[in-house]
C-alpha cells in the first residue's frame, strides 16, 4: 500500500474535509473493510466516514438511507461477454430486486443491495473479469470509448488493447486512487465521436501524422471537460500520441492532476478548473516534464457527433458481419431481459453486448444469413427495438429521487412517460431530437449535451413546492461544441409534456429539412 501521507498537500491546512479523511484512510482500504467487517456486523456498524469512502468499491447509499445501497460495474468501452451478461443479470435477480440500469458512462448500476450481499457479488463479479472497484470516487472511472471498437467500419483502429492495458494500470493502483476529485476517462478511435470527448477530463480520439514520412494513426488529446454545475469543454492539447503512447500520456495527465489539482473546496476540484485555469499551452508544458517529448498536433479525424446513437442493423468492417443497435427506453431493463439479450448474443452473434453511452445496448457479429431471424425475434420486435419511436429512441435520464440521495424529483419514469406522450403529440422529425432529464445540477443525465434538456427543480405554488423543470435548449458535441441554453421561466412538471409538445412544434414549422436543433 501507498503511504498517502506522502502526498505534498498533507500538511495543508487548507484542504476539504474529504481530502482529510482520504489521508487518514485511503478510499480503496473500504473494500477490505466492507468484506471483513460491515457486511458481517450489519448496516448499523457503518462508520460515517467509511460511508464516504464506499464510493471507491462502486457502492453508493441509496434513497431513502434506509440500509439499501446502488452498485456501478465497470464496462470498459462498453463491451461485455454473454457470460458477463448472465452474472450481471444473476446479480440482479439474487440481491437487486430485478433492475438493471445502463448508465451515460456505459457502466451497469444496481439497486437495492443490502450491506451483506456485497462480498458475494464482489466475488461474482471477478469470476466473470467484471468490477465495480473505483467506478465511483475521486479516483479514474470506467473508461468510455466505442462499444464496436473492433467490429466498428467507422473506427480507425481497434482501441480495445489500449482500454484494457489503462485499466489493468489504473483500477486498485494506490498511486492515482486519492484525486482531488472523480476523473474520467475517454478513449475511442470512431471518427463520430463515440465517447463523447469534449466532456471528460481525458480523452483521445482519432487522429494521424507524417512522422518521418511514414504515415500514424494515432490520437490527439483533449483535457478538462465535465458537466455537473459549472460545465466546461475540453481543450485540445497540441499533442499526437501513437498508440503505444497513450498510457503514457494518461499517467501524466492523472500525475499533473493527483499533484497539481484543487483539493481545498469539493465544487472546484475537477481538473477542468486547473484547465481553465492553466491553459492549454501551460498544460501541455507540464505534461512533457512528466511524459517527455511527444509529438506535435497531426490531423483530426474525426468527422462529427453521433451521440453513441447506433440504431438498425448495420455491416462491420468485417463484410459479412452485422452488428444491430438496440433501443433500452431510459437505459432500464429487468435481470431477464438483460438475460435474454445474452441469449440473443449467442444465438445469432458471438456473445459480446455493447453498452452505449445513449443507455441503449448493442448485438455484436452476427452473421449476414442469420440477420432476417434476428430482426424477426419477438423481444427485438416488440422490448429492444431497432427503430424506435422519435422520442422514446433519444431520451436519456438519470436516477432521480427513486434511489439518488441528491436527486431534487423523479427523473426516470417521468422521462419514459413523457417520451411516450410526445411521440403521441408532438410532431415526428427527420433527425433525432436528443431529450436529457437530471433531477439536479450534478447532470448525471448529460443535460447541457442534449437538443432539449430538463433540469429538475422545485417551483412555489399555492399548493406548496412542487416538481419542476428549467429547460435548455441547443448542446450538441463535434465540431460545433456547445452546451444547451436555458429558457426564461421554470415548468410545473404537469405542464412539461405540453410545453414541450408546443416547443417542438415551432422547431418543426420553422427549421429547414435535416436541420437539427443545435443549428435552429
Ligand atoms: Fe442524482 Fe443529480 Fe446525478 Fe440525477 S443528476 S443521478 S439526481 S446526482
Amino acid at each position: 500500500m501507498a503511504n498517502v501521507r506522502q502526498w505534498k498537500w498533507a500538511d495543508d491546512p487548507t484542504i476539504n474535509d474529504m481530502e482529510q479523511a482520504k489521508l487518514v484512510k485511503d478510499g480503496l482500504d473500504v473494500i477490505e473493510t466492507i468484506v471483513e467487517k460491515y457486511s458481517k456486523e450489519g448496516y448499523d456498524s457503518i462508520e460515517k466516514t467509511d460511508m464516504d469512502r464506499f464510493k471507491w468499491a462502486g457502492v453508493y447509499q441509496q434513497r431513502p438511507k434506509d440500509g439499501h445501497f446502488m452498485m456501478r460495474v465497470r464496462i470498459p468501452s462498453g463491451i461485455l461477454s454473454s457470460q458477463q451478461a448472465r452474472a450481471l443479470a444473476g446479480i440482479a435477480r439474487d440481491y437487486g430486486r430485478d433492475l438493471i440500469d445502463v448508465t451515460t458512462r456505459q457502466a451497469i448500476q444496481f439497486h437495492w443491495l443490502t450491506i451483506e450481499t456485497i462480498p458475494d457479488i464482489f466475488e461474482r463479479l471477478k469470476a466473470v473479469g467484471l468490477s465495480s472497484f473505483e467506478a465511483c470516487g475521486d479516483c479514474p472511472r470506467t473508461i468510455v470509448g466505442n462499444p464496436l471498437a473492433g467490429i466498428d467500419p467507422n473506427e480507425v483502429l481497434d482501441t480495445r488493447p489500449i482500454v484494457k492495458e489503462l485499466e489493468q494500470f489504473f483500477v486498485l493502483n494506490r498511486d492515482f486512487s486519492n484525486l482531488p476529485r472523480k476523473y474520467k476517462m475517454s478513449i475511442s478511435a470512431n471518427v463520430y465521436n463515440t465517447g463523447h470527448a469534449e466532456i471528460n477530463d481525458l480523452a483521445f480520439t482519432p487522429a494521424k501524422k507524417t512522422i518521418n514520412g511514414e504515415e500514424v494513426i494515432g490520437f490527439h488529446v483533449w483535457v478538462g471537460g465535465g458537466l455537473s454545475a459549472k460545465p466546461y469543454l475540453a481543450q485540445k492539447l497540441d499533442v499526437f500520441c501513437r498508440p503505444d503512447e497513450v498510457l503514457k500520456v494518461a499517467i501524466g495527465v492523472t500525475t499533473l492532476f493527483r499533484d497539481f489539482g484543487y483539493r481545498q473546496k469539493r465544487t472546484h476540484a475537477r481538473l477542468k478548473f486547473l484547465v481553465a485555469d492553466w491553459g492549454a499551452d501551460k498544460f501541455k508544458e507540464e505534461l512533457l516534464k512528466v511524459t517527455g517529448p511527444l509529438e506535435s498536433r497531426g490531423e483530426d479525424l474525426t468527422q462529427g457527433w453521433k451521440a453513441g446513437y447506433f440504431y438498425g442493423i448495420h455491416e462491420q468492417k468485417q463484410k459479412g458481419f452485422y452488428y444491430a443497435g438496440l433501443s433500452v427506453p431510459v437505459g432500464r431493463m429487468s435481470a431477464q431481459e438483460f438475460e435474454q439479450l445474452a441469449d440473443l448474443a449467442e444465438r445469432y452473434g458471438d456473445g459480446t453486448i455493447g453498452t452505449c453511452n445513449s443507455q441503449n445496448v448493442l448485438i455484436r457479429n452476427i452473421p449476414a444469413d442469420k440477420v432476417d431471424a434476428f430482426q424477426s425475434e419477438e423481444l427485438i420486435v416488440n422490448r429492444f427495438k431497432l427503430q424506435p419511436n422519435t422520442y422514446v429512441g433519444y431520451a436519456v435520464s438519470c436516477t432521480g429521487t427513486e434511489y439518488c440521495n441528491l436527486a431534487i424529483v423523479e427523473t426516470k419514469e417521468r422521462m419514459r412517460r413523457l417520451a411516450e406522450y410526445l411521440d403521441r403529440t408532438a410532431p415526428q422529425l427527420d433527425t433525432p431530437l436528443r431529450l436529457h432529464m437530471v433531477g439536479c445540477p450534478n447532470s448525471c443525465g448529460q443535460r447541457q449535451i442534449a437538443d432539449i434538456g430538463l433540469q429538475g427543480a422545485l417551483v412555489k405554488t399555492e399548493n406548496g413546492m412542487v416538481d419542476a423543470f428549467d429547460i435548455y435548449i441547443g448542446g450538441t458535441l463535434g465540431e460545433n461544441a456547445r452546451f444547451n441554453k436555458k429558457l426564461n421561466g421554470r415548468i410545473e412538471a404537469e405542464q412539461l409534456g405540453p410545453v414541450l409538445a408546443q416547443l417542438i412544434g415551432v422547431f418543426a414549422e420553422e427549421r429547414v429539412p435535416g436541420e437539427a436543433y443545435w443549428q435552429y
